[in-house]
Parts: C-alpha cells; structure tokens; sequence
C-alpha cells in the first residue's frame, strides 16, 4: 500500500457522531454556534492567548489579520513557504519584500531583515517553518525600532512552545492553519491568536460581512466563519492531540535512528528550549534531491518537495518588480523533502522508507 507524506488524524466515528448529535436537535450549524464557542475557549485555554478567532481556513485567517491591521505598502517576508503567505499579502494589495532565510532552521534571517526596511514598511510576516521558531525576539526588537507590526505565520507552530511560552504569544497576532494536513485539524479551519480585543473584534467583522449586529455593518468584510461541523472535529482532536503529537515523536526519533550515519543527507536539528510538535521531518538530499525523490515516488512512498519552487520563483510573481536574491531559500528549497510523518505510521513503515532512502543514494 502506497505510504503518503501525511494522514489526517481523526477521532472514532462514534466519538464525532456523539459531538455533532445535538445540532440535529438545534439545527444551528453556523454563526459562531456552541460548537465554535466551545472550541474557541478550548483554544485559548491552550494556546495561552487572550483572544482567538476562529476561521473556515487559515488563509482567509491571515488576510483578514492584514485588512484589520489596514496595514500599506511593504511587509517583509520570507520566500522560503507555503503559497498562502505571500498570496494574502498580495491579495491584500499589499507589496512583499522577500527576506532571506538562515541556514539552520529555515527561519527568517534576522541579520537581513533590517537592511529591507524602507519608508514604505509596515510590517514583517515571517513563518514558523516546520515548526521551527523565528529568532522572536530579534524580530521584536527590530519591530519596535522602526514601529513595525509583527504576524506570524505559525501554521506549523500548532502546540509549539518555548519554556512554557506558547508560539501563539509572539508579535502582533499569530495564524494557526487547521487543514486536514496539519497536526491539529478542523478538516478545514484556522485561527488568528492575538492579545489585542481591537483586533479580535475587527477580525469577527472580515469574516462576516463587517456585520455587528444587522442593522449595524462598519466595515466592508468577507465571509470566513468556521462552522459547526468544523468545531466538531476540532473539539475531539483536541482531546488526543497530546496523543497524537508523543506518536509523532516516536516516528521521528525513529527515522534520526536509522538515518543519522547516513553520508550526503542533513537531518533536522532541534532547537533547545523548544517543545515541538513533530509536524515535519525536513530533510536535505543535497543534489540527490529529486533522484531520492523519484527513487522514493516508484516505491509507492510518497515524500514531499515542500517547499520548492521558492515562492519568487512562481510564475505569477514573475512580473513582480525587485524580487530580491535569496540565495539560502533557493539552496534549501532545491535540496529539501519533507518525509512521511504521521501519528498511525508504523516503526516498519519507517524502516522500509529509510531503507529505500538509502538505496537511492547508492545508486
Ligand atoms: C497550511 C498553510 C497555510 C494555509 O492554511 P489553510 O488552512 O490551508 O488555508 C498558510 N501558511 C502555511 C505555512 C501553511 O503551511
């Protein structure tokens, strides 16, 4: 059977059933229902973060976050994610500087941010990537010099934490994805954590049509609400998630076990202080990358490039004026695979990926 780079984590069928059973009795299946509210104080709980707003998907959680803020000009970022962050900064009119990464832990390089800063900056956006955390407080300090608001993209970062500091406490507010493929899902869903009641109440206006209350509509928003189903999940998963992420570790020390002689291939390393949530296993291939990858796809396993191409070199940016060089984004992104990680993944599905790894480096 065909392995895949991920495997949603799910609840029993009947543990979902017993949670969605009463909204046949309320038929209320949307509109910041019980569910949602539920979820939404399960999560701040969790999260350590005054105020969290719950979304029908972590994209439209980000550019809400950018509109609230009525943010302009340039926000600085990094080439080296997902689509989603930079298409909500374009997406919101808003222009992105690309910032390189460093070379450890794929984060924005602090040391590069501040000679990007113009006149026109208002922000810095940088990503948790692969649950790695930004050098947060360099970021912060740079912020405050030059009055920059600070989002994070910590749609890896789900249940990450420094010392007891959770990831959601960082910078201006921070997006959670809760897609089927992150760690913590709600099939589809995401959340913004912030401290700020301004902000949180202007977010619950971008997801529902800039309405306070019917006769009563501020502001020009969209449609973006988590609804009752949504929650439902989320609410279950919430209760295995500790579960399920001490399973992923085992899966990954598995894997460092039986890699970490192997020659020409670099493993992830940890940051200390970090409690992780074991999303990813990046690993670097050097220029074997796609030979591995290949290799690996004729095996039924299924890896990931995650993230290549860098983000600037889309087609759809190509026309974008002054994309700046970032040559450690470029190099990891040519090197990278995300392997297969998942909680139900066995110790010989493990050994058998990792065995194949090694039979298509020799080759
Ligand atoms: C998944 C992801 C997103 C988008 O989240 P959705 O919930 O799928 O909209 C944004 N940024 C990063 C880095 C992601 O991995």
């Amino acid at each position: 059977m065909a392995i895949l780079v991920t495997r949603s984590s799910m609840p029993s069928f009947e543990e979902y059933c017993a949670e969605i059973r009463p909204l046949w009795e309320s038929c209320w299946l949307t509109n910041n229902g019980e569910k949602v509210q539920t979820l939404q104080r399960m999560l701040c709980e969790r999260m350590g973060a005054k105020q969290v707003s719950l979304f029908a998907n972590g994209h439209f959680a980000l550019e809400a976050i950018l509109r609230s803020m009525k943010l302009t000009g340039e926000v600085i970022t990094t080439p080296f994610t997902f689509a989603s962050t930079t298409h909500a900064i374009v997406r919101v009119g808003l222009t992105p500087v690309f910032c390189d990464i460093e070379p450890n832990h794929y984060t924005m390089d602090v040391q590069k941010i501040e000679a990007l800063i113009t006149e026109k900056t208002t922000a810095i956006l940088p990503v948790h990537v692969y649950g790695h955390l930004c050098d947060v407080d360099g970021i912060e300090a740079i912020a405050k010099k030059h009055n920059l608001k600070v989002i994070y993209d910590a749609a890896h970062a789900f249940d990450v934490y420094r010392g007891e500091e959770s990831s959601a406490t960082f910078g201006d507010a921070s997006m959670y994805s809760f897609h089927a493929t992150k760690v913590f899902q709600t099939i589809e869903g995401g959340a913004v954590a912030s401290d700020s009641l301004p902000l949180h109440e202007a977010l619950a206006l971008e997801r529902n049509f800039g309405i306070r209350d019917p006769e009563d509509v501020p502001a020009v928003g969209g449609n973006a609400k988590m609804n009752e189903f949504q929650a439902a999940m989320g609410i279950c998963n919430l209760r295995h998630l500790s579960d399920e992420i001490g399973k992923r570790k085992e899966i990954y020390e598995c894997y460092l076990t039986h890699l970490q002689d192997v020659k020409g291939i670099v493993l992830p390393t940890l940051q200390a202080g970090v409690t992780y949530n074991y999303a990813y296993l990046p690993v670097l291939f050097g220029n074997k990358r796609d030979l591995v990858f290949d290799y690996l796809e004729k095996h039924a396993i299924h890896a990931r490039k995650y993230f290549y191409p860098l983000i600037t070199d889309y087609e759809c940016y190509q026309e974008m004026a002054g994309l700046s060089d970032t040559p450690v984004a470029k190099k990891i992104a040519s090197e990278v695979l995300t392997l297969p990680l998942y909680a139900d993944l066995t110790k010989e599905d493990v050994s058998q990926i990792c065995e194949r790894i090694i039979e298509a480096l020799s080759i």
